[in-house]
Protein backbone atom coordinates (compact mmCIF):
# COMPACT_ATOMS: atom_id res chain seq x y z
CA UNK A 1 0.00 0.00 0.00
CA UNK A 2 1.66 3.43 -0.96
CA UNK A 3 1.36 6.35 1.74
CA UNK A 4 0.11 9.21 0.79
CA UNK A 5 0.69 13.00 1.99
CA UNK A 6 -2.39 12.74 4.23
CA UNK A 7 -1.03 9.39 5.82
CA UNK A 8 2.33 10.90 6.25
CA UNK A 9 1.29 14.17 8.27
CA UNK A 10 -1.37 12.34 10.30
CA UNK A 11 1.34 10.00 11.38
CA UNK A 12 3.53 12.77 12.39
CA UNK A 13 0.62 14.42 14.31
CA UNK A 14 0.15 11.29 16.28
CA UNK A 15 3.69 11.22 16.43
CA UNK A 16 3.80 14.45 18.08
CA UNK A 17 1.06 14.26 20.45
CA UNK A 18 2.24 10.61 21.47
CA UNK A 19 5.59 12.55 22.61
CA UNK A 20 3.62 15.14 24.32
CA UNK A 21 1.80 12.61 26.59
CA UNK A 22 5.35 10.50 26.56
CA UNK A 23 6.95 13.38 28.38
CA UNK A 24 3.43 14.28 30.71
CA UNK A 25 2.98 10.92 31.89
CA UNK A 26 7.32 10.03 32.31
CA UNK A 27 6.61 7.22 30.65
CA UNK A 28 8.98 5.15 28.07
CA UNK A 29 7.41 2.51 25.22
CA UNK A 30 8.98 -0.52 24.53
CA UNK A 31 8.20 -2.49 21.05
CA UNK A 32 8.98 -6.06 20.17
CA UNK A 33 10.66 -6.55 16.94
CA UNK A 34 7.85 -7.83 14.77
CA UNK A 35 5.63 -4.35 15.64
CA UNK A 36 4.48 -2.53 12.91
CA UNK A 37 7.51 -0.43 11.50
CA UNK A 38 5.94 2.80 12.62
CA UNK A 39 5.75 1.94 15.93
CA UNK A 40 9.11 0.59 15.95
CA UNK A 41 10.25 3.69 14.85
CA UNK A 42 8.24 5.49 17.89
CA UNK A 43 10.01 3.16 20.30
CA UNK A 44 12.36 4.21 22.82
CA UNK A 45 13.45 0.58 22.61
CA UNK A 46 12.72 -1.92 20.29
CA UNK A 47 14.29 -5.61 21.17
CA UNK A 48 13.42 -9.39 21.54
CA UNK A 49 11.76 -10.69 24.65
CA UNK A 50 15.04 -10.79 26.57
CA UNK A 51 16.11 -7.59 25.65
CA UNK A 52 12.87 -5.73 27.21
CA UNK A 53 12.38 -7.92 29.97
CA UNK A 54 15.96 -6.24 31.13
CA UNK A 55 14.47 -2.89 29.79
CA UNK A 56 11.39 -3.03 31.81
CA UNK A 57 12.70 -3.80 34.80
CA UNK A 58 15.67 -1.61 35.05
CA UNK A 59 13.63 1.66 33.41
CA UNK A 60 13.69 5.21 35.56
CA UNK A 61 9.87 5.41 33.71
CA UNK A 62 6.88 5.66 35.63
CA UNK A 63 5.07 4.45 33.28
CA UNK A 64 5.55 1.38 30.74
CA UNK A 65 3.68 1.73 26.86
CA UNK A 66 4.51 -1.90 26.29
CA UNK A 67 3.87 -2.27 22.24
CA UNK A 68 4.08 -6.26 21.58
CA UNK A 69 1.47 -9.18 22.61
CA UNK A 70 -0.40 -9.32 26.03
CA UNK A 71 2.44 -11.82 27.95
CA UNK A 72 5.05 -9.56 26.97
CA UNK A 73 3.25 -6.79 28.85
CA UNK A 74 2.32 -8.99 31.69
CA UNK A 75 6.21 -9.90 31.98
CA UNK A 76 7.02 -6.06 32.18
CA UNK A 77 4.23 -5.91 34.89
CA UNK A 78 5.68 -8.46 36.86
CA UNK A 79 9.15 -7.50 36.13
CA UNK A 80 8.91 -3.27 37.27
CA UNK A 81 5.81 -3.63 40.42
CA UNK A 82 5.95 -0.16 41.26
CA UNK A 83 5.54 1.52 37.55
CA UNK A 84 2.02 1.04 35.71
CA UNK A 85 2.59 -0.83 32.91
CA UNK A 86 -0.10 -0.46 29.66
CA UNK A 87 -0.80 -2.82 26.72
CA UNK A 88 -2.77 -0.93 24.07
CA UNK A 89 -4.38 -3.63 22.64
CA UNK A 90 -5.22 -5.67 25.35
CA UNK A 91 -6.87 -8.30 23.11
CA UNK A 92 -3.53 -8.64 21.38
CA UNK A 93 -2.32 -12.02 22.38
CA UNK A 94 -0.32 -15.13 21.71
CA UNK A 95 -1.59 -18.08 20.68
CA UNK A 96 1.34 -20.07 21.08
CA UNK A 97 1.35 -18.84 24.83
CA UNK A 98 -2.52 -19.93 24.99
CA UNK A 99 -1.45 -23.26 24.28
CA UNK A 100 -0.76 -24.04 27.88
CA UNK A 101 -3.01 -23.23 31.03
CA UNK A 102 -1.50 -23.38 34.51
CA UNK A 103 -3.62 -26.26 35.34
CA UNK A 104 -2.25 -28.58 32.20
CA UNK A 105 1.03 -27.72 33.56
CA UNK A 106 0.04 -28.29 37.19
CA UNK A 107 -1.33 -31.79 35.48
CA UNK A 108 1.96 -32.41 33.40
CA UNK A 109 3.91 -31.71 36.90
CA UNK A 110 1.98 -33.75 38.73
CA UNK A 111 2.43 -37.12 36.12
CA UNK A 112 6.49 -36.27 36.26
CA UNK A 113 7.12 -35.56 39.98
CA UNK A 114 10.72 -34.50 40.48
CA UNK A 115 11.18 -32.81 36.57
CA UNK A 116 11.51 -29.11 37.13
CA UNK A 117 9.86 -27.04 34.58
CA UNK A 118 11.40 -24.84 32.10
CA UNK A 119 8.69 -22.44 30.73
CA UNK A 120 9.67 -19.99 27.31
CA UNK A 121 8.93 -16.62 27.92
CA UNK A 122 5.80 -16.87 25.87
CA UNK A 123 3.28 -18.06 28.50
CA UNK A 124 0.77 -16.55 30.89
CA UNK A 125 2.29 -15.27 34.38
CA UNK A 126 0.00 -17.92 35.87
CA UNK A 127 2.08 -20.76 34.05
CA UNK A 128 5.27 -18.91 35.02
CA UNK A 129 4.22 -18.85 38.39
CA UNK A 130 4.44 -22.61 38.43
CA UNK A 131 7.48 -23.22 36.94
CA UNK A 132 11.44 -23.57 37.83
CA UNK A 133 12.65 -21.17 35.67
CA UNK A 134 11.88 -18.90 32.07
CA UNK A 135 13.72 -18.71 29.16
CA UNK A 136 13.50 -16.96 25.72
CA UNK A 137 15.03 -18.36 22.01
CA UNK A 138 18.01 -16.81 22.71
CA UNK A 139 18.63 -18.06 26.24
CA UNK A 140 16.11 -21.25 26.27
CA UNK A 141 19.83 -23.39 25.88
CA UNK A 142 21.72 -22.26 28.63
CA UNK A 143 19.43 -22.12 31.31
CA UNK A 144 18.33 -25.69 30.32
CA UNK A 145 22.11 -26.76 30.58
CA UNK A 146 21.99 -24.76 34.04
CA UNK A 147 19.22 -26.87 35.32
CA UNK A 148 20.64 -29.30 37.76
CA UNK A 149 18.59 -32.07 36.17
CA UNK A 150 18.91 -34.43 33.24
CA UNK A 151 15.12 -34.86 33.04
CA UNK A 152 13.21 -31.14 32.43
CA UNK A 153 9.66 -30.13 31.47
CA UNK A 154 10.19 -27.73 28.69
CA UNK A 155 6.97 -25.80 27.77
CA UNK A 156 4.71 -25.07 25.66
CA UNK A 157 7.19 -24.78 22.02
CA UNK A 158 7.90 -28.01 20.58
CA UNK A 159 10.34 -26.74 18.27
CA UNK A 160 12.38 -24.45 20.15
CA UNK A 161 12.01 -28.05 22.79
CA UNK A 162 13.56 -30.42 20.07
CA UNK A 163 16.08 -27.45 19.24
CA UNK A 164 17.43 -27.18 23.15
CA UNK A 165 17.51 -30.89 23.28
CA UNK A 166 19.43 -31.28 20.57
CA UNK A 167 21.38 -28.85 21.59
CA UNK A 168 22.01 -29.76 25.56
CA UNK A 169 21.61 -33.41 25.55
CA UNK A 170 19.29 -33.28 28.10
CA UNK A 171 15.65 -35.46 28.26
CA UNK A 172 13.37 -32.93 27.56
CA UNK A 173 9.29 -33.37 28.43
CA UNK A 174 8.01 -31.49 25.56
CA UNK A 175 4.57 -29.83 25.74
CA UNK A 176 3.43 -29.92 21.90
CA UNK A 177 2.42 -26.16 21.52
CA UNK A 178 3.70 -24.04 18.28
CA UNK A 179 3.43 -20.48 16.97
CA UNK A 180 1.19 -20.54 13.99
CA UNK A 181 3.25 -17.93 12.40
CA UNK A 182 6.53 -19.89 12.76
CA UNK A 183 5.09 -22.97 11.49
CA UNK A 184 3.86 -21.81 8.29
CA UNK A 185 7.50 -21.22 7.46
CA UNK A 186 8.33 -24.66 5.25
CA UNK A 187 11.35 -26.18 4.56
CA UNK A 188 10.54 -26.02 0.46
CA UNK A 189 10.46 -22.18 0.80
CA UNK A 190 13.99 -21.84 2.53
CA UNK A 191 15.07 -24.28 -0.53
CA UNK A 192 13.41 -22.14 -3.00
CA UNK A 193 14.45 -18.84 -1.55
CA UNK A 194 18.48 -20.55 -1.65
CA UNK A 195 17.53 -21.55 -5.52
CA UNK A 196 17.14 -17.53 -6.26
CA UNK A 197 20.04 -16.67 -3.53
CA UNK A 198 22.24 -19.17 -3.57
CA UNK A 199 24.88 -17.48 -1.96
CA UNK A 200 22.80 -16.02 0.64
CA UNK A 201 23.15 -16.76 4.83
CA UNK A 202 19.94 -18.47 5.81
CA UNK A 203 18.67 -17.19 9.44
CA UNK A 204 16.18 -19.39 11.29
CA UNK A 205 14.24 -18.18 14.18
CA UNK A 206 13.99 -21.22 17.33
CA UNK A 207 10.17 -21.33 16.84
CA UNK A 208 10.51 -22.97 12.97
CA UNK A 209 10.41 -26.53 11.97
CA UNK A 210 13.07 -28.87 13.15
CA UNK A 211 13.71 -29.34 9.05
CA UNK A 212 13.53 -25.22 8.81
CA UNK A 213 16.38 -25.20 11.23
CA UNK A 214 18.22 -28.14 9.87
CA UNK A 215 18.67 -25.62 6.74
CA UNK A 216 19.77 -22.53 8.45
CA UNK A 217 23.19 -21.79 8.50
CA UNK A 218 22.13 -19.06 11.69
CA UNK A 219 19.60 -20.31 14.54
CA UNK A 220 18.68 -17.19 16.25
CA UNK A 221 16.60 -14.75 18.74
CA UNK A 222 15.41 -11.74 17.13
CA UNK A 223 17.94 -9.49 18.82
CA UNK A 224 20.58 -12.36 17.24
CA UNK A 225 19.27 -12.30 14.03
CA UNK A 226 19.93 -8.03 14.62
CA UNK A 227 23.31 -8.83 15.95
CA UNK A 228 24.70 -10.99 12.88
CA UNK A 229 22.99 -8.76 10.09
CA UNK A 230 25.44 -6.17 11.00
CA UNK A 231 28.37 -8.78 11.09
CA UNK A 232 27.53 -11.45 8.22
CA UNK A 233 29.58 -11.03 5.25
CA UNK A 234 26.82 -12.16 3.31
CA UNK A 235 25.53 -9.66 0.53
CA UNK A 236 22.17 -11.24 1.08
CA UNK A 237 20.67 -12.71 3.80
CA UNK A 238 17.23 -15.20 3.77
CA UNK A 239 15.54 -14.30 6.72
CA UNK A 240 13.04 -17.39 8.70
CA UNK A 241 10.96 -15.18 11.06
CA UNK A 242 8.44 -12.93 11.46
CA UNK A 243 8.02 -10.57 8.79
CA UNK A 244 7.90 -7.03 11.20
CA UNK A 245 11.88 -8.07 11.40
CA UNK A 246 12.70 -6.85 7.83
CA UNK A 247 12.19 -3.18 9.10
CA UNK A 248 15.09 -3.53 11.95
CA UNK A 249 17.63 -5.73 9.93
CA UNK A 250 16.69 -2.94 6.54
CA UNK A 251 17.95 0.01 9.09
CA UNK A 252 21.03 -1.71 10.99
CA UNK A 253 22.63 -2.91 7.63
CA UNK A 254 21.16 -0.96 4.87
CA UNK A 255 23.56 -2.37 2.32
CA UNK A 256 22.41 -5.41 2.97
CA UNK A 257 19.15 -7.53 1.01
CA UNK A 258 17.37 -9.16 3.05
CA UNK A 259 14.81 -11.39 2.08
CA UNK A 260 11.52 -13.26 4.05
CA UNK A 261 11.44 -16.74 3.76
CA UNK A 262 7.38 -16.39 3.65
CA UNK A 263 4.85 -13.48 3.08
CA UNK A 264 2.63 -15.68 5.09
CA UNK A 265 4.71 -15.53 8.17
CA UNK A 266 2.89 -12.57 9.84
CA UNK A 267 1.67 -12.83 13.54
CA UNK A 268 -1.77 -10.39 13.38
CA UNK A 269 -1.51 -10.22 16.60
CA UNK A 270 1.78 -7.96 16.85
CA UNK A 271 0.05 -6.02 13.97
CA UNK A 272 -2.74 -5.19 16.43
CA UNK A 273 -1.27 -2.32 17.78
CA UNK A 274 -1.15 1.44 16.26
CA UNK A 275 -0.53 4.62 16.63
CA UNK A 276 -3.77 5.66 17.49
CA UNK A 277 -3.94 2.73 20.11
CA UNK A 278 -0.64 3.89 21.80
CA UNK A 279 -2.20 7.66 21.77
CA UNK A 280 -5.13 6.59 23.29
CA UNK A 281 -3.56 4.61 25.71
CA UNK A 282 -1.33 7.20 26.69
CA UNK A 283 -4.21 10.08 26.88
CA UNK A 284 -6.46 7.92 29.04
CA UNK A 285 -3.70 5.65 31.05
CA UNK A 286 -6.08 2.90 29.81
CA UNK A 287 -5.08 -0.60 28.94
CA UNK A 288 -3.60 -0.91 32.32
CA UNK A 289 -1.80 -4.75 32.83
CA UNK A 290 -2.65 -6.08 36.49
CA UNK A 291 -1.11 -9.63 37.87
CA UNK A 292 -1.99 -10.14 41.19
CA UNK A 293 0.56 -10.17 43.57
CA UNK A 294 1.12 -13.82 45.03
CA UNK A 295 1.23 -14.63 40.89
CA UNK A 296 3.72 -11.67 40.37
CA UNK A 297 5.79 -13.00 43.25
CA UNK A 298 6.30 -16.99 42.26
CA UNK A 299 6.92 -15.32 38.11
CA UNK A 300 9.38 -13.36 38.93
CA UNK A 301 11.23 -16.18 40.80
CA UNK A 302 11.42 -17.99 37.80
CA UNK A 303 12.38 -15.21 35.82
CA UNK A 304 14.74 -14.18 38.05
CA UNK A 305 16.29 -17.45 37.76
CA UNK A 306 16.52 -16.69 33.93
CA UNK A 307 18.50 -12.89 34.08
CA UNK A 308 20.77 -14.49 36.64
CA UNK A 309 22.02 -17.45 34.13
CA UNK A 310 22.28 -15.22 31.41
FE1 LIG B 1 3.04 -15.66 19.51
FE2 LIG B 1 4.15 -16.52 17.24
FE3 LIG B 1 2.91 -14.16 17.28
FE4 LIG B 1 5.25 -14.48 18.54
S1 LIG B 1 4.90 -14.62 16.33
S2 LIG B 1 3.44 -13.46 19.34
S3 LIG B 1 5.06 -16.61 19.27
S4 LIG B 1 1.98 -16.19 17.63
Amino acid sequence: MTTTATDTSGAHRLSARIDELRRLRRAIILAHNYQLGEIQDLADFTGDSLELSRHAAQTEAEVIVFCGVRFMAETAAVLARDKTVLHPEPRAGCPLADMITAQELRALKGAHPGAPVVAYVNTSAEVKAESDYCCTSSNAARVVEAVPAQEVIFVPDRNLGLWVQRHTGKRLLLWQGHCPTHDRITAEAVQDALRSYPDAEVMAHPECRPEVLDLAHQVLSTGGMIRRAQESPAATMIVATELGLIHRLQQVAPNKRFTPVSRLAMCPNMKRITLEKVLWSLEDVSGRVQVPDDVAARARTALDRMLEVT
